[in-house]
């Protein structure tokens, strides 16, 4: 397929698909109702509903009985490992393996031109975003996301919470379902908003900023502070009026959803005529230029908070006053420290 039929690239030949990115429709007022349901496939297809199929694959063959979640015993805790580690790798790895290994698309729809691999970073331990990333990967934040999906479950078995039935509470369990997807954006823009505060961001965040050309390795390359603030998206269960099954959801949401944002392309083809879009621009401009869009598009933090960016030059303009304006404000603050001090 020809991607120059749906963007241009520039002088160092990274991909910039045309349009801008848009808030979703369902903060229009008036209602846009046209636009709206164009828009609503793209909310459940293919991401969202592929995720809540994971979670109802692991209800089925994974998650063991009430009478066992309720008691904290190794083996379970150690299948549920097992099994994100698996279905991680299994997903991950055929974006890596077929866009990043194989290189079946070649640099076709992607935002940088070049390969992480072909790009050598004393950033990284081992010296390779991939290795250094994987690692990380399956070390930290899988280990933590099952710790957090363990107390979840063992808190419902318990009877800690309301499990709540699908038989006697259907509206409420297909709107919680329905809102998964922004619950995990709010969650993901608190947290990621506060370890972008310069302490944290130093010690914390920093680590998963190294991949500044993402692949599905960046995921999930985190700190353990920061794997353990991102999968608390898990609790919100425990106060929301939820179902264990619900939860697993929200929590695959994070884990094996987390590589749609690091994607590096902005569509995948499918076949030589056919191709569809990634939803991974938003989050690939966040790693491009580290203090724009702390969510994704569907919730609207960051137009409300002025660090929005919609991939457009106009964008580029306004986010490079935005940075010098900072660059002012922290200039005349330390000005008037050294002034005071020499006082
Ligand atoms: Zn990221
Ligand atoms: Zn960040």
């Amino acid at each position: 397929m020809d991607d120059l039929n749906f963007g241009t690239r520039d002088k160092r030949g990274h991909y910039i698909p045309n349009g801008r990115l848009e808030l979703a429709p369902i903060w229009s007022f008036p209602p846009k109702v046209l636009k709206l349901l164009k828009w609503l496939p793209g909310y459940f297809f293919p991401w969202n509903a592929f995720l809540a199929l994971t979670a109802v694959a692991y209800w089925h063959f994974i998650i063991p009985d009430r009478s066992v979640l309720a008691h904290l015993t190794w083996s379970w805790p150690l299948i549920l490992f097992a099994a994100n580690a698996a279905s991680l790798f299994v997903v991950y790895g055929f974006f890596e393996l077929n866009m990043f290994v194989l290189k079946r698309q070649g640099t076709r729809f992607k935002y940088n031109n070049l390969f992480p691999g072909e790009q050598k970073s004393d950033v990284f331990i081992s010296g390779n975003q991939n290795i250094d990333n994987a690692l990380r990967t399956f070390l930290i934040s899988i280990p933590l996301w099952t710790a957090v999906e363990v107390l979840v479950l063992w808190a419902f078995a318990n009877g800690y919470v309301p499990w709540l039935t699908f038989t006697e509470n259907p509206w409420k369990l297909a709107i919680v379902a329905l809102i998964v997807p922004l619950i995990h954006e709010t969650h993901f823009y608190a947290i990621h908003r506060l370890i972008h505060t310069p302490f944290l961001y130093k010690w914390v965040h920093s680590i998963h900023h190294n991949s500044v050309n993402p692949s599905p390795w960046s995921s999930l390359s985190m700190h353990p502070l920061e794997a353990l603030l991102y999968f608390s998206v898990g609790v919100w269960h425990l106060i929301l009026p939820s179902n264990p099954l619900i939860a697993l959801y929200q929590l695959n949401t994070a884990g094996l959803g987390a590589f749609i944002g690091h994607l590096g392309f902005d569509r995948i083809e499918v076949t030589e005529a056919s191709a569809f879009g990634s939803h991974a621009y938003s989050h690939y401009l966040h790693h491009k230029h580290f203090e724009v869009n702390y969510a994704d598009g569907v919730m609207p933090f960051d137009h409300i908070f002025g660090s929005y960016h919609d991939g457009t030059k106009e964008a580029d303009e306004r986010m490079k006053v935005r940075f010098r304006k900072k660059k002012e404000r922290i200039a005349a603050k330390l000005a008037k420290l050294a002034k005071q001090n020499a006082q």
